[in-house]
């Protein structure tokens, strides 16, 4: 049902265009929220903000004409619809290994020299400009569109606009609809706007907002065509990582082999320390390569994804800004890991153990009953994030448990257990 908000944007715009808005009210109080005048008064009430942005009416009138919302799209609030996390992304969905997929992405290193090589010139250029690493730019391309050719079908207004109208984050998309708008108010062929389920454009998936910030010329053409032009594409990604905080000459981070009583608790940001301090903690580079002295100052945090079942990595400031690119550690391990496959190197050291990924309401739970007993968590989101992780492993270190940082059936049954007796913090 609507919520009584946007039944408001109705009233409010009721007494502007009192016939159509007044029946669609009627509708949307009677009827479900896919009523079509609904979905029109919806798309009315961005008028004045569209236009704030330099949209004109014709080029309005034409993004919408004959729009239809896309139910069938995932993360949106229908009536009746159950919440399916499976449909979300898969950096969220599936386990540590099956997303890091070692022959997908050996496939993805061997294309990534090619198209390395190919555009050689113009990403040394763009390297030497912004500081960014050509190896992550060309893993960023390979990971987002498997360097072009996975093509996006969706209309992107369309995404955008039923996002916007009903999905579970109404108020970021509505913002980006008006950028996509103001995309083609400069001239970008609707024909080219296509994207994900999620709205995002282009060779390296840029969401119209930052398209805005970080679109660049990379070929020198003078124009930024993220769509067509490799260089280009790669060229706004590696404005958007420098703007979001790149450090230059810094790795991602590193696959590491822990000490004997090595302590997967240490996991996540709060943990960080210079590298020469983990490194006398007893954590040496995995392989045959050693930290050299000049990496020894560098600030880096424990990152154990499958927890004590798989490999442990020291993440550097630029995993973080990976992570700003797409929230999650897999996608920044994948892009880390390919990134290092383009340049020569291989799979990682360690292999990981056939983990249980436990459903997401487990998580959920284990991470609502840390909170309560003091343990410092700031989502609920069913999600084995580092915070996860770590505060699960202090947990069990805490209650004498086996020290796995996974949020296991033993770990809730045991929070289950204390819950009445009162546990305290950590
Ligand atoms: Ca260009």
């Amino acid at each position: 049902m609507k919520k009584p908000k946007d039944v408001g944007v109705l009233l409010h715009l009721s007494r502007f265009c009192a016939p159509v808005i007044a029946a669609a009210l009627l509708l949307a109080a009677a009827g479900p929220v896919s009523s079509a005048d609904a979905f029109r008064a919806f798309l009315e009430s961005l008028w004045p903000d569209a236009q704030a942005l330099g949209v004109t009416r014709p080029v309005f009138d034409a993004a919408f004409k004959g729009l239809t919302p896309d139910l069938t799209l995932p993360d949106l609030v229908i009536e009746g619809r159950k919440r399916d996390d499976s449909a979300g992304q898969a950096e969220f969905t599936k386990s540590a290994m099956e997303y890091l997929n070692p022959k997908y992405l050996a496939d993805l290193g061997a294309q990534g020299r090619t198209f390395l090589k190919a555009h050689e010139r113009e990403i040394i250029n763009i390297e030497k400009s912004t500081g960014v690493d050509r190896y992550i730019l060309v893993a960023i391309w390979g990971r987002e569109t498997a360097y072009g050719t996975q093509k996006d079908t969706r209309d992107a207004i369309q995404v955008l606009a039923t996002q916007a109208y009903t999905g579970r984050r109404k108020d970021t998309f509505r913002n980006e609809l008006l950028y996509a708008l103001k995309m083609l108010q400069s001239g970008v062929p609707r024909a080219k706007m296509k994207s994900s389920w999620a709205g995002a454009v282009g060779l390296t998936q840029f969401m119209p907002t930052e398209y805005f910030s970080y679109a660049a010329d990379g070929d020198g053409d003078g124009k930024a065509d993220i769509f067509d032009s490799v260089p280009d594409a790669l060229a706004s990604a590696a404005h958007q990582l420098a703007g979001k905080g790149w450090l230059r000459g810094v790795r991602w981070g590193y696959e590491v082999t822990q000490p004997v009583r090595g302590d997967c608790s240490l996991e996540g940001p709060p943990g960080h320390r210079p590298i020469g301090e983990w490194n006398k903690l007893g954590y040496e580079r995995a392989g045959p390569s050693r930290f050299r002295a000049d990496e020894l100052g560098i600030d880096a945090y424990l990152m154990m994804p499958s927890g004590a079942y798989g490999p442990a990595f020291l993440a550097t400031e630029n995993f973080q800004v990976i992570r700003r690119y797409n929230t999650s550690d897999l996608y920044a391990l994948f892009v880390g890991n390919l990134a290092d496959r383009i340049a020569g190197g291989g799979d990682f050291y360690t292999a990981s153990a056939s983990v249980q990924q436990p459903r997401t309401s487990q998580v959920k739970e284990i991470q609502e009953r840390l909170i309560k007993a003091g343990y410092e968590l700031e989502k609920t989101d069913g999600k084995i994030g580092s915070m996860t992780r770590r505060q699960v492993g202090t947990y069990q270190k805490k209650n004498g448990l086996k020290i796995d940082c996974w949020p296991t059936d033993a770990v809730l049954a045991h929070l289950r257990s204390t819950a009445s007796l009162g546990e305290g913090g950590r």
